[in-house]
């Protein structure tokens, strides 16, 4: 995902030590929500990534709506990112 994409390393500078900028062509990090071997793959790469912190909390506070981020699936982002607004709510 992030090896294909035009990358601002000004705004993430994570993205310099992620996994996936370097993955063989069969690895997507952008699978159809159907085929649960891709996202499968996509997840293993993400959980040996050093920055999958801090990728998923850009994910989710960015609201990536595609993609597998910090190892998680838009469907598990969404309850994430749900939670997230839950506490930034109740901090201010
Ligand atoms: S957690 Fe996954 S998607 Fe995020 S930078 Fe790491 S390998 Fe890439």
């Amino acid at each position: 995902m992030i090896g294909r994409q035009v990358i601002d390393l000004t705004v993430t500078p994570w993205r310099e030590a992620a996994s996936c900028l370097e993955v063989p062509d069969d690895v997507s990090f952008f699978p159809t929500k159907e085929d649960l071997g891709a996202i499968v793959k996509a997840k293993a790469v993400c959980s040996t990534c050093p920055v999958s912190d801090e990728c998923l909390t850009w994910a989710i506070e960015t609201n990536q709506p595609d993609g597998i981020w910090g190892g998680h699936t838009p469907k598990e982002r969404r309850r994430l990112r749900r939670l997230w607004l839950e506490e930034v709510r109740k901090a201010s």
